[in-house]
C-alpha cells in the first residue's frame, strides 16, 4: 500500500524498549506523535510518548482500539504472536509487515531464508525431538555446535556451544526440549551487522557497516567505520540488500553477519526494526536510523546515510551507567540514557557514541 502518513499522524508502536522510546523521540522530532502498546505500565518509550495503551499483545480489543486510533502500527521488537499482527492488518497501514515479523522470530525460518535466496549460511539442523538433534549432529559432522532455542532467544540468551550429542541433548533438556536450531560454530574474525532502509517506494539506503564486539553474548561496542576488506563490505551489503527487497520491506532491516579469515561473509541472523549495532548513527550519521526508521514507516523519502564522524558505541549494561558523570567527562561522549529506573546486572540502560 502507497499511502503517505504526513507530519501530525500518529505512529504506532508495538513494544516499548528503548529502541520504541529512541522512535519515539525521532518522530516527534518530525512532527509525529507516538502511541505505544505494551504490557508494561512503565516504560523507556512511554516515558516519551504521547499515548499508551496497556495490554496483553494477545488482547484483541485493545489491539483493534490501538489500531483504529493510530494512522500506521510499528514494531520496536518481533516476539509478538503472528495472529495478533494480522489481525491489525485488518484494520490498519503496518510496515513493515507480516511476513518478515514471522520469519524473523524464529531463527529456523530466518536460516532457512537465507538458504532460499542462496545467502551465506551455516550448516544448520532443526531440533524437535531426540531423533532429530541426534541425527543433525550426525549431519552436520563438527565437533563444535552451538545449540539456540528456535524462539525467543536474544542477547545470547538461550544458547549453548555444545562438543558431543550428550552435551546437546543436556542443554536441549535445559532448553525444556523447546524447538530449537542446531548449527555449526563460525571460527569467525569479526562480527559485522548491515542496516537496511527501504522506503514505501522501493528505494533502499545502506547505512555504512559497523563492527561488533560482543560480551556474553551482548552487544558490547559498534565501531565504524569496520575495518574490513571493500570485498566483505560488498558482499555483505548485497546480501542484507537482497534480503530486504525480498522480504518488501518497509522500514528497516538489520543482518548481521560473521565475518570469516578468508574475508568471506556468514549470516547470522535479522530483525525488521531499529538495531542496538546502529546507535552509532544518532551522532555518526546525517540520517540517524531512527530517523530514517520513521521516514520509511511514514512512507516519506529515506535521507542520507553519510557517515560524519568516526564513532565507537559502548553500551552501558546494569551499573555501567553509574559512570555517568565520568563518561560526560569527555567532550566528545554523547550520553544516552533510556530512564530506566533498576540497573540490573545485564540490562541495558543506556549507551554512549564517542566521536572521535
Ligand atoms: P545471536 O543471538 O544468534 O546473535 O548470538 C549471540 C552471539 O553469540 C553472536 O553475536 C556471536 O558472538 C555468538 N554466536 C552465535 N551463533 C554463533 C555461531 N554459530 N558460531 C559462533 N558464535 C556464535
Amino acid at each position: 500500500m502507497t499511502r503517505i502518513i504526513p507530519p501530525g499522524g500518529i505512529i504506532g508502536i508495538i513494544g516499548s524498549g528503548q529502541l520504541g522510546r529512541m522512535t519515539a523521540l525521532a518522530a516527534a522530532t518530525a512532527g509525529y506523535r507516538t502511541h505505544i502498546f505494551s504490557p508494561h505500565p512503565e516504560s523507556p518509550a512511554a516515558q516519551v510518548s504521547n499515548h499508551i495503551t496497556v495490554a496483553e499483545y494477545t488482547d484483541k480489543q485493545a489491539l483493534q482500539r490501538f489500531a483504529e486510533a493510530v494512522d500506521v502500527v510499528t514494531f520496536e521488537f518481533e516476539n509478538i504472536p503472528d495472529s495478533s499482527v494480522h489481525f491489525l492488518e485488518k484494520f490498519t497501514l503496518v510496515r513493515p509487515g507480516w511476513k518478515v515479523l514471522h520469519i524473523a522470530q524464529n531463527r529456523l525460518r530466518e536460516k532457512g531464508f537465507c538458504k532460499e535466496i542462496g545467502g551465506p549460511v551455516t550448516q544448520f539442523a532443526p531440533v524437535r525431538d531426540e531423533a532429530s538433534l541426534r541425527e543433525g549432529f550426525r549431519n552436520i559432522g563438527r565437533k563444535k555446535l552451538v545449540l539456540k532455542t528456535a524462539e525467543m532467544g536474544y542477547d545470547g540468551k538461550g544458547q549453548a556451544i555444545v562438543e558431543s550429542e550428550a552435551a546437546a541433548l543436556e542443554a536441549w533438556e535445559k532448553f525444556g526440549r523447546a524447538e530449537c536450531i542446531l548449527e555449526e560454530f563460525v571460527p569467525f574474525v569479526k562480527e559485522i551487522s548491515v542496516i537496511v532502509a527501504r522506503g514505501m517506494d522501493g528505494k533502499t539506503e545502506i547505512f555504512p557497516i559497523g563492527e561488533n564486539t560482543h560480551v556474553h553474548g551482548v552487544l558490547d561496542t559498534s565501531i565504524v567505520p569496520a575495518s574490513i576488506a571493500p570485498a566483505t563490505e560488498r558482499k555483505a551489503k548485497e546480501v542484507a540488500l537482497k534480503m530486504a527487497e525480498e522480504l518488501h520491506i518497509v522500514g528497516l532491516l538489520a543482518v548481521e553477519f560473521f565475518v570469516l579469515a578468508d574475508g568471506g561473509v556468514m549470516f547470522n541472523e535479522i530483525a525488521p526494526r531499529p538495531h542496538n549495532s546502529g546507535h552509532w548513527t544518532m551522532d555518526g550519521c546525517v540520517t540517524s536510523q531512527f530517523e530514517q526508521f520513521v521516514r520509511a514507516v511514514c512512507g516519506l523519502p529515506l535521507g542520507s546515510v553519510a557517515r560524519k564522524a568516526n564513532i565507537r558505541m559502548k553500551n552501558l549494561l546494569g551499573s555501567d551507567v553509574e559512570h555517568w558523570r565520568e563518561i560526560l567527562n569527555d567532550p566528545n561522549a554523547k550520553l544516552h540514557l533510556y530512564g530506566k529506573r533498576e540497573a540490573r546486572a545485564g540490562r541495558k540502560m543506556g549507551h554512549v557514541n564517542y566521536v572521535e
